[in-house]
């Protein structure tokens, strides 16, 4: 798969974790509070029956939603196209594996954006390096756990270290 796909969401590979795993609150932007780990109400299998008019029937929040391809990688990757409606007992293995996802694929999406920053070759092999992993990798649920605290450490601690780049670039664009 090119890396350019990794980001890219496809609901048809996915089981509707967004719209299971996540809570949110009743506002301009969703028309009822929904707790996390409980199905959206809206929804019918893995679709959902107001997707058509989501900002007409008040859930415009949903429409500016996008997972970056966590949800359908989850899925196919981490438990091969299986669904928690046919098996509830995955719901609290994917609800964790789903979240620990997103911040992978949070961290793609910074790693490629900084590809703009004029980073040290060493900086920048570190970066690509990173960015192959992530992209590349087979996740398993348990390396999925374990991400935030190591992994993704390491990641941060190295865009504090370019943060003197990203300065320089926005005083430059100025
Ligand atoms: S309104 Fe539709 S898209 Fe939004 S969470 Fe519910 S089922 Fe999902």
């Amino acid at each position: 798969m090119s890396p350019t796909d990794r980001l890219k969401t496809d609901c048809s590979k996915c089981s509707a974790l967004c719209c299971v795993v996540l809570a949110f609150d009743k506002g301009k932007d969703f028309a009822f509070d929904k707790n996390p780990g409980e199905p959206c109400r809206n929804l019918s299998g893995h679709s959902c029956t107001i997707h058509d008019k989501l900002p007409h029937k008040g859930f415009s929040g949903c429409v500016a939603y996008d997972c970056l391809g966590a949800g359908n990688r989850v899925i196919q990757e981490v438990f091969a196209g299986r669904s928690w409606q046919k098996d509830p007992r995955l719901m609290p293995e994917m609800m964790e594996a789903f979240s620990a996802m997103r911040e992978v694929h949070k961290r793609i999406d910074l790693l490629r954006a900084a590809e703009a920053l004029p980073l040290e070759p060493r900086d920048d092999q570190k970066r690509r390096d990173f960015l192959d992993y992530l992209e590349q990798h087979r996740w398993s649920g348990p390396e999925l756990n374990e991400f935030e605290v190591g992994l993704a450490l390491e990641i941060d601690i190295f865009f504090h270290g370019i943060g003197k780049y990203l300065a320089v670039t926005l005083s430059a664009g100025r």
